[in-house]
């Protein structure tokens, strides 16, 4: 049990409530630049503490995860991998993060040459579980 955390989409048409949020990861994959354009800052919520109204479309990303996009607007609001009891919230969607800490930045392999990361957060190879920290 922590703090709900509400959110939305750009139109509104589908929100959502997070009964706790995990921290925050900026995630610098391949597949996420491709999705957004850049980097993506998520944080995780249990899917059975996660109650979202409106329409979704949940496409597939590979066969392992999908997103979850608004019907109406197209905001990509949440990453689902397969599986999992848990899946992530995007927090550009979350109406207000205070509380959220930022754990560091992930997948920082895959991280394209035009930016650099600089706020002395841990930046890790992979995934933390599995992969090797790399500052
Ligand atoms: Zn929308
Ligand atoms: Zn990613």
């Amino acid at each position: 049990m922590g703090e709900v955390y509400t959110g939305s989409c750009l139109c509104g048409s589908v929100t959502f409530e997070a009964d706790g949020l995990s921290d925050i990861w900026y995630c610098h994959c391949k597949q996420c630049q491709k999705l957004t354009g850049l980097y993506i800052s998520a944080a995780g919520v249990e899917k059975d503490k996660l109650t979202i109204s409106g329409t979704v479309n949940w496409l597939p990303i590979s066969g392992k995860s999908q997103s979850g996009r608004c019907a109406d607007c197209g905001s990509y609001m949440f990453w689902d991998m397969h599986g999992s009891p848990s899946m992530s919230v995007l927090t550009g969607c979350v109406d207000d993060t205070s509380g959220l800490t930022v754990r560091g930045h992930i997948y920082v392999e895959e991280k394209p040459s035009h930016y650099e990361i600089t706020d002395g957060l841990p930046q890790y190879k992979g995934y933390p579980e599995e992969g090797t920290r790399s500052t």
